[in-house]
């Protein structure tokens, strides 16, 4: 989508360091950590939300990216969240998942 910030990010367009890439991952630091450590972790495909969500095996991915990234940053401890819709605190409304790890303070 044209006008989705983080579909630029994972187009490159800001030249944004990925911590973690793949075919169909992106993950980046977000702009303003809530903790030590926190990570977006989403599809390069647009998505809007967990509720347009209809591939299993994209989940899985998803899921599986999470992991690489704990695995590569050494983190054995961590809060995985995904929030989901205007009232659960989504602001970007392309799928993304949440990793937070150190002195969290919350998303
Ligand atoms: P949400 O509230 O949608 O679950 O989370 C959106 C997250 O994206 C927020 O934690 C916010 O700080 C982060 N964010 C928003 N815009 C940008 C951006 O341009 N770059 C990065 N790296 N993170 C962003
Ligand atoms: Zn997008």
């Amino acid at each position: 989508m044209s006008d989705c910030i983080f579909c630029k990010i994972a187009n490159g367009e800001f030249n944004t360091p990925f911590v973690y890439e793949t075919e169909d991952l992106v993950a980046f630091n977000d702009i303003n950590p809530k903790a030590d450590y926190h990570v977006l972790v989403l599809p390069k495909k647009h998505i809007e939300s967990l509720n347009e969500v209809d591939d299993e095996k994209l989940l899985a991915k998803l899921m599986m990216g999470v992991k690489a990234v704990t695995e590569k940053l050494g983190l054995k401890s961590f809060k995985t969240v995904i929030n989901t819709g205007r009232e659960a605190g989504q602001e970007v409304f392309h799928l993304h998942i949440h990793v937070l790890s150190g002195n969290i303070k919350g998303v």
